[in-house]
């Protein structure tokens, strides 16, 4: 059940489960291709470089750097009323792959392009666990 008021949450599927349970076990999964070697995110079913449908699961540091980031001082979305500032980033793992998320416990002046991150595992938004970001 959602309404208007509560933020979106994510809806596990087969292909993408892997990766949601490996938050809940506070561990970053991600999938490798078996032919050419590329990581692959989001979750797919075939490798995005080759097509190669032989991806593996494998736990990743989930070490990176921020690659771009904004501070929205107003809410994104009427759900994230009262969540600003946020400090939101494109985030690059040492993989090479880039996601979107949220740092946590750092301040505004110490945000920057290619500040080294750790995970940072939120789980108290919902039933899923989410990926954020804080200073390595
Ligand atoms: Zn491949």
């Amino acid at each position: 059940m959602t309404d208007e008021l509560s933020p979106p949450m994510p809806r596990p599927t087969p292909t993408t489960e892997p990766f949601w349970q490996g938050l809940a076990e506070r561990r970053v999964m991600l999938q490798q291709c078996s032919d050419c070697a590329a990581w692959i995110f989001y979750p797919r079913t075939h490798c995005s470089a080759c097509l190669s449908p032989n991806l593996v699961w494998k736990e990743v540091s989930g070490e990176g750097e921020i690659y771009s980031f904004t501070i929205a001082r107003r809410p994104t979305a009427p759900p994230f009323r009262g969540m600003e500032p946020q400090l939101i980033a494109v985030v690059e793992l040492r993989e090479g792959i880039r996601m979107n998320s949220v740092i946590t416990n750092v301040s505004e002046a110490d945000l920057k392009v290619g500040l080294k991150l750790k995970p940072y595992f939120e789980s108290g938004l919902g039933e899923h666990t989410l990926l954020y970001f804080q200073p390595l």
